[in-house]
């Protein structure tokens, strides 16, 4: 006794030919594509969500397509941290935004290599701080921010400025990062520093909001350790310091581009400020983040 063979679409038995696919028979007439609801006859079919499809149903139809041409996507492709899917080789030819990784059309990858504002993506752009009042503005906020984890400002008015990158290289005082530097003079007395006072903060021109917050925050970080004769830590534990303090930032605000360059500072392979803040971080998860800063004020140094 041959074995009935049930249609998987209509559910009645196959007497005549039959077709095995999907794990299932069919009536070779029900074997339909999801898209267009005609049968399959040919043996190459994609499948999408379980059901079967013709192959330029599934391309028209259903599969993703590139954000920069347009073109589906049907074979290999590649998706970045934001979810836009692209076709493989455009990464070979353009250059990512030097702040949030995404491809810039009309780039080459020759351009990328000069400096992180060499090429800006669109998004970056748009949100991007280009003028002081702005900068002040924003600032006035994230002191705001800071005092309220604890860290209260001996003084709150300092200079901000926005450097292009050659005058931000060629300032000689202060404390440099990769995008934001903190100028102060300290003031000796029996050869010991008996006072700090912030000159200025400044900032790379044209970075996106996002980014630019977090800068601050992290020179807001040294700010608030020189106003409070917190000069002798190491590099490690200062920088990671102020990286902590600026992840929390982000975390706390929380929109996908916060935790985009929070996951940044995480995952930083540098020794010093990637090293600095999982130091910090383990630290913070210990004991918590007020009791670092009670023992910064209280001892000048980390909790043990
Ligand atoms: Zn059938
Ligand atoms: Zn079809
Ligand atoms: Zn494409
Ligand atoms: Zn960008
Ligand atoms: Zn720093």
């Amino acid at each position: 006794m041959p074995t009935t063979h049930l249609c998987k679409s209509c559910g009645q038995p196959i007497t005549g030919r039959y077709l095995n696919a999907l794990n299932a028979d069919w009536h070779p007439e029900h074997f339909c594509c999801t898209v267009c609801q005609q049968p399959i006859t040919d043996a190459r079919f994609y499948v999408h969500e379980g059901r079967p499809c013709h192959p330029a149903c599934y391309a028209n139809s259903l599969a993703p397509r590139c954000t920069h041409c347009n073109k589906a996507l049907t074979g290999q492709y590649q998706i970045n941290s934001w979810g836009d899917r692209y076709c493989s080789d455009h990464a070979q030819t353009m250059a990512s935004c030097g702040y949030c990784g995404r491809l810039v059309p009309h780039t080459t990858k020759r351009m990328r290599r000069r400096s992180i504002e060499a090429v800006r993506c669109d998004h970056c752009a748009s949100t991007a701080i280009e003028n002081t009042p702005q900068a002040k503005l924003l600032m006035t906020n994230l002191i705001i921010w800071v005092e309220a984890q604890g860290m209260g400002f001996r003084q709150k008015t300092f200079r901000i400025e926005l450097l292009d990158r050659a005058d931000f290289i060629s300032r000689k005082s202060g404390r440099r990062d990769p995008l934001g530097l903190t100028s102060s003079t300290r003031f000796m007395r029996q050869k010991r520093v008996d006072h700090a006072k912030i000159e200025s903060v400044a900032i790379l021109r044209g970075l996106p909001h996002t980014l630019f917050e977090g800068v601050c925050i992290h020179e807001l970080g040294h700010v608030w350790l020189v106003q409070q004769n917190i000069v002798n830590l190491p590099s490690l534990d200062e920088e990671g310091f102020c990286e902590l303090l600026a992840y929390r930032h982000y975390i706390e605000i929380g929109s996908n581009v916060d935790l985009f360059y929070a996951r940044g500072i995480a995952e930083n392979s540098d020794a010093v400020y990637g090293g600095g803040f999982r130091k910090l971080k383990r630290l913070e998860e210990r004991v918590g983040f007020a009791q670092i800063i009670k023992a910064l004020l209280r001892k000048k140094k980390l909790p043990l």
